[in-house]
């Protein structure tokens, strides 16, 4: 594994897989690559985490590497991803130092950028068709950009549309703007951050409200669509600063935005003052996305926040606003906003257990015994029944919750009788079916094959309403999907273990 988070969550990383690369792995990937091949610990590859014997070593990191060295990416071999977009790097590292940002610990705060000449070649390739930009902030060194893009006109290695993400103080530069118009760039990136001027200075942004203002106002002038990409939930943020962004994006006419939720992103300084402080709600990673509440805001709670974030996205990507504006920023910004109206809408179809889940942590959270009631009724059944089951014991359940994990643990036998019993006290005792499950069945034997059947179209339906189900189990994957092919049945949506 590699990249910026596993770069600062190395040892959790080293649970999933055997090696992880530390910081920029590009020029010392291969080594990694021949140590394994030779059956060899990779003891001398700068930036390597791996497992011994004697526990987790971490290698230092590697220097940062020379991106003039770096070979140009071969995407024709990804022959099964077809590309409308091609990713070209021209400089890595980040002169500022944004407090939510984790970019200067992966790449440093020294601006590093590629030769001309060599981003040159690299563009010859796609010339006729789209790229992106994708350094964290492409005019970093404004004389360095003007030069290829003056290179780019003067050779006529144009992509048929460019974009790039760069900060607001490229819209200050009159001969950078022409120089954009003209190498055919589309649409820009701008990291707008806030409209609350404290919230700008908390993040460190360096920048202020009438330089956002200014960036709009210039890159428009020049025809180039903006991107405006906000972060909500500083400890300054209320949702009145919600309200504000979403009427400044509006009378601004931003093409499009995303307005994203503040995420304590390991490597940055968000992450450490909130892990501090007790703040982070979850280390669940799947939501680490900007746009689901992983930790507790200041001035509001977490519902507050994401539903206030999200109600924004929708006003923003609504009717009125997507045609309101078809004359004034034009078609191809009015079809964005179409496409983000339709993304919005799904992102809330599917994403309603996550309100529910914060709602929820503001009542007080059930907390659930060892042993469950329907458990007992089970064993006076059984009392009751007795000559039935004689040579049969039925289930035991507990329940207990680690976290934000419900863990069933099962013991005995699976017939109807208790298969329903069992997901009834499950459905009793869990406050709400959009937790994590992990379900224990190593020590469950089934009656036969059709209560298997059932067991597993029940834990579909489970799968459906939850977050996560997890299925501890001795019986092994190709067991069950004999069972399932047999029963003309889909392969289950959870995770067996
Ligand atoms: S947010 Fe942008 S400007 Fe700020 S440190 Fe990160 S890359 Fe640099």
């Amino acid at each position: 594994m590699g990249g910026a988070h596993v770069s600062f969550m190395a040892e959790e990383a080293l649970e999933h897989c055997d090696y992880v690369c530390r910081g920029e792995a590009d020029l010392t990937f291969t080594d990694l690559v021949a140590c394994i091949e030779r059956d060899e610990l990779p003891w001398a590859v700068p930036g390597v985490s791996f497992k011994t014997a004697e526990g987790v070593v971490h290698n230092p990191r590697p220097d940062w590497v020379d991106i003039n060295q770096v070979p140009f990416p071969d995407f024709s071999l990804l022959s099964s991803l077809k590309m409308s977009t091609y990713p070209v790097m021209t400089s890595r590292g980040c002169p500022f130092d944004c407090t939510f940002c984790s970019v200067t610990s992966m790449f440093g705060r020294k601006y590093r950028y590629r030769e001309t000449e060599s981003i040159l070649e690299e563009l010859q390739q796609y010339k006729g068709k789209q790229v992106f930009f994708i350094d964290d902030n492409f005019a970093a060194n404004p004389r360095h950009t003007k030069e290829l893009l003056k290179e780019m006109i003067a050779r006529k290695t144009l992509p048929s549309w460019w974009c790039a993400q760069v900060r607001t103080d490229a819209a200050r530069d009159d001969e950078l703007l022409a120089l954009m118009r003209d190498s055919n760039c589309g649409t820009v990136f701008v990291g707008m951050e806030s409209v609350n001027p404290q919230t700008l200075k908390t993040y460190n942004k360096k920048q202020g409200v009438a330089d956002i203002e200014y960036c709009i106002k210039r890159f428009h002038e020049y025809g180039i669509m903006l991107h405006g990409m906000f972060v909500f939930g500083s400890d300054d943020d209320t949702a009145e600063t919600i309200d504000d962004t979403l009427e400044f994006a509006l009378r601004n006419r931003i093409d499009s935005v995303q307005f994203m939720i503040l995420t304590p992103l390991p490597g940055s300084r968000t992450f450490k003052e909130l892990e501090e402080q007790g703040r982070i709600l979850t280390r669940d990673w799947n939501l680490y996305d900007a746009h689901h509440v992983v930790f507790q805001p200041r001035l509001m709670s977490a519902y507050e926040l994401q539903v206030k974030s999200m109600e924004a996205f929708k006003k923003f990507y609504s009717f009125p606003n997507i045609f309101g504006n078809l004359f004034l920023t034009g078609i191809r910004s009015a079809a964005f906003r179409a496409l983000g109206f339709w993304m919005i809408r799904k992102w809330l179809r599917d994403n309603r257990w996550f309100y529910i889940y914060l709602n929820s942590l503001s009542a007080p959270v059930q907390t659930l015994g060892w042993k469950s009631r329907i458990s007992k009724s089970i064993e006076t059944f059984q009392l009751r029944k007795l000559k039935y089951f004689a040579t049969e014991k039925l289930i035991h359940i507990e329940i207990s919750q680690q976290e934000e994990t419900f863990v069933l643990n099962l013991k005995g036998y699976l017939n109807d009788f208790s298969l329903g019993e069992t997901f009834k006290t499950l459905y009793n005792n869990v406050p709400g079916m959009y937790q994590n499950f992990l379900i224990n069945i190593e020590e469950v034997s089934f009656a036969s094959e059709k209560v298997l059947i059932r067991f597993i179209e029940k834990l579909n339906n489970l799968a459906q309403r939850a977050r996560q189900v997890e299925i501890k189990t001795a019986l092994s994957r190709e067991s069950i999907s004999v069972v399932l092919k047999k029963y003309d049945l889909k392969l289950p949506s959870f995770n067996i273990n």
